[in-house]
Parts: C-alpha cells; sequence; structure tokens
C-alpha cells in the first residue's frame, strides 16, 4: 500500500530514494520496470534500473526511503492551453457573465487561490493562453519572483492578439491599437509576455458544425506577428479552428496550432515537417455535448458536436502516427472545464480518441517542455530535471483516467497525497 506519509520531504538537504515498480521518464521512451530515483530539493540527482552510487545518498543510507512496487512514477503534468482568468468549473452563464467583471485585482486574487490545488492536483505547469486584465502576466510574476508561493510553473503571453470587431476582445487586445505587427510585439513583451498568441481565426458555429466566419488573419500578418516575435526570442501560439485558417497559421510559420478542429491530413503533413505542434483542447468542445441542455442545444447540434469531435479524434490519431508533435492543453476556464480536473479530463478525452495511454502522458509532460521552450526544466523524470513528480497508486498505462485517482504529488520539498475526490469549487 501507498502510505502517504512514506514518502519523507526533502528539507534540510535531506536526500530521497524511491524505488518504483514502473518508471514513465515523460520522454518517447518506453516504460521502465523496477526503477530507482534520487532527487533533492532541487533536481532528480539519479534515475535507473540499479542501485544509485552511494555518493548521491544521504550519509550512510543502505535502503531506499519507500519501496512502492505497485506504484507508477511519472512527471509532473502541463496544461499548455488555459486562461487562468476564468472559472471553468462554474457552470451557471449569469454567475459567469458576473465573474469576469471584476477588476482585475480580484481575478488575480482568484486565480492565485487556484495555483496550490493545482499543484496538489499533480498539475505542476501551465502555459497560461491569454487574458487582458493582466491576470496571466501577474501570475508568472509570481512565479519568477523571490516571493514564489507553492504554484506551478505558470508563463503568459498577457493579452492576446485580434483584429478589432472580431473573436477575442474578452481575452485580447486588438492589434489596431500598435502601427505594425512589430511595435505590437514589442508592447507585448515589455509587459512581460514570454509568447505572442495570435487569434488568427474564429471560433466553430456549433448550429452550422463548421468554422462559418473568414480567418481573421491573413498568412502575411502571421508572418510579420512571428518574425518579430522571433527576433525577441519569443514563440507564437495561434489560435485556429477551420482548415482555411489553419493554413494560413502554418503558413504564417507559428510555433504552435491551438484548437485546430478540422485540420486537414496534408496539414497535418506540413506541421509535422516544419516541426508545428497541435495542442488540440477535446474538452471545451465536448463540454458542450456533456452539458447540452443546460445550454439549449437542438438533437442537430449535438449530432454536429459529436461529428466535429470524431472528426478531431481521427485527425489526432493521424497525427500521432504520422509524427506531429502533439502537446496537451485543456482550455480551462472555458464553459464546464474546469482547471486541473478539466486538463484530466482532456486526458482521457485524448485516450478516448485513440491515443495510447503512454502517448497521453508523453503530450502532457516530455512534449510541452521539449518543444514550449518554459524557463524551468520539468515535464521529465531524469537527472537535472525539477523534483516535480507524481506518484500514481493506479498504473496510468492501464487507463489514464487512474491519473485521477489516489496519487502522491512531490514538488520540489513538498509531498502531497491526493485521494479522487477533489471538487470543481473555485476552479
Ligand atoms: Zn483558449
Amino acid at each position: 500500500m501507498l502510505t502517504p506519509v512514506s514518502i519523507p520531504r526533502a528539507i534540510d538537504g535531506r536526500r530521497v530514494w524511491l524505488r518504483v515498480g514502473m518508471l514513465l521518464d515523460g520522454g518517447c521512451g518506453a516504460p521502465q520496470r523496477d526503477a530507482h530515483v534520487v532527487y533533492d530539493r532541487n533536481a532528480i540527482l539519479f534515475v535507473g534500473g540499479e542501485r544509485p552510487p552511494r555518493d548521491l545518498l544521504n550519509s550512510g543510507q543502505t535502503e531506499p526511503d519507500c519501496e512502492l512496487p505497485e506504484c507508477t512514477l511519472l512527471p509532473g503534468l502541463t496544461d499548455a492551453h488555459t486562461h487562468l482568468f476564468l472559472e471553468g468549473g462554474e457552470l451557471d452563464e449569469t454567475r459567469r457573465a458576473a465573474y469576469v467583471k471584476q477588476t482585475p485585482d480580484a481575478l488575480i486574487a482568484l486565480a492565485r487561490a487556484r495555483l496550490k490545488k493545482l499543484v496538489r492536483l499533480g498539475i505542476t505547469a501551465v502555459r497560461d493562453t491569454g487574458d487582458k486584465d493582466g491576470v496571466g502576466l501577474a501570475l508568472s510574476r509570481l512565479c519568477r519572483g523571490a516571493e514564489r508561493p507553492l504554484m506551478p510553473y505558470v508563463d503568459s503571453p498577457g493579452a492576446s492578439i485580434h483584429h478589432r470587431g472580431r473573436y477575442g476582445s474578452f481575452m485580447g487586445e486588438p492589434m489596431e491599437e500598435y502601427d505594425s505587427p512589430q511595435a505590437c510585439v514589442e508592447a507585448r513583451v515589455r509587459a512581460g509576455a514570454e509568447r505572442i498568441k495570435l487569434i488568427a481565426t474564429g471560433i466553430i458555429n456549433f448550429k452550422e458544425g463548421a468554422v462559418t466566419s473568414a480567418p481573421q488573419m491573413t498568412a502575411e500578418e502571421i508572418r510579420e506577428f512571428v518574425a518579430a516575435a522571433r527576433a525577441l526570442g519569443k514563440q507564437t501560439l495561434a489560435h485556429a479552428s477551420g482548415d482555411e485558417g489553419i493554413e494560413r497559421a502554418i503558413e504564417g510559420g507559428v510555433d504552435t496550432i491551438e484548437h485546430g478542429f478540422f485540420v486537414r491530413d496534408d496539414q497535418l503533413a506540413k506541421m509535422r515537417d516544419r516541426g508545428i505542434a497541435w495542442v488540440p483542447t477535446f474538452a471545451p468542445v465536448q463540454r458542450q455535448v456533456d452539458y447540452a441542455e443546460r445550454m439549449g442545444w437542438d438533437a442537430k447540434v449535438v449530432a454536429n458536436l459529436r461529428r466535429i469531435l470524431e472528426r478531431h479524434a481521427a485527425s489526432l490519431v493521424k497525427a500521432h502516427a504520422m509524427g506531429v508533435p502533439i502537446i496537451a492543453g485543456s482550455d480551462a476556464g472555458s464553459y464546464g472545464v474546469a482547471h486541473g480536473l478539466g486538463f484530466l479530463y482532456e486526458l482521457e478525452l485524448m485516450e478516448r480518441a485513440g491515443l495510447s495511454p503512454l502517448a497521453v502522458i508523453h503530450s502532457a509532460t516530455g512534449a510541452g517542455s521539449e518543444r514550449l521552450r518554459f524557463r524551468e526544466k520539468f515535464g521529465q523524470i531524469k537527472t537535472g530535471f525539477l523534483s516535480r513528480m507524481i506518484v500514481a497508486r493506479h498504473s496510468p498505462l492501464q487507463g489514464i483516467g487512474n491519473l485521477g485517482k489516489d496519487r502522491v504529488v512531490v514538488f520540489d520539498c513538498e509531498v502531497f497525497e491526493t485521494s479522487g475526490t477533489e471538487r470543481f469549487a473555485g476552479l
């Protein structure tokens, strides 16, 4: 049995030695049986199938701190698409509308309260994907600061960039406020943005079952944003659904396509060839099905939604087989997609779509750390990476839903036991 107290905290210079039944290192490697891991509060010091060398252990230590033959060790999870300024678990439309009308300070305080809960759920890193009130930027600053509280790694693009009058005003600011894409990017980076978020298209028209609006940005505009971002060492992520808008984002040279509903197979091939990663975000669309009655969707709309999700699932399986880098992101904050719990749901949806649990885990751990150039080294269980890990009692290889059951989260020097009975409140 996994007993919570059995994993000691790595405080006062103490090193912790775990022996686990299964190790998933977050990279592309095969699962490793019977592995040893040694870490201190700062980093992982040893990973291997043999007993660690003595000089890496606490003096006099000859046996592991914990023998966990039934447990699986994997890296803490990275949710690569979240909106921390929104509360996704809130289902009441009136309360949702009132929520976003609060002052930026109030929104920051509410978002801050989520951070510790995320760590406890095993979400140890978050790529925020934009808000106009500076919530993501404030949390990113908090994460970099000397007074960092217990919180996942967070980075943010600040306000998303859209065209005035087009979709995205609730989470972005229009490019028309600047004379050029370059001036717009420079202002975002000055404000603390660690990447640039473009809203390249509109969203899916659920009633029609298609993206019916023309893309917002031309390929040329996107190219200018990407060049300006790259000149400052920043990546560009593009909200893009509908094949025409996806085409422009690919031609514009973005680093990641977010959502990507209606992506074509030839476009997946281009993404693979150009190293453009895909963050497919099933959860917000699946939630429209789950809560269809509440949303007032009739049978025709539900049929559209299901068809869209089935096509998306088929594309995900093809993309994985083709070698497109796939990175998991929940779009937490969207209707019904709670932070943290919504990400675990997203991973289940990716598995349901047809990815193996191992591929899903890679998309939620190492894939992000390999592609997204985070400031910190996490997402893999390898020497030199941060000590941010999940010890799962039930093997996620038997079903990704097991990640939501009892597990222990190690985060630097902290250890949390989580039981799978978490509530959506505040998330
Ligand atoms: Zn989003």
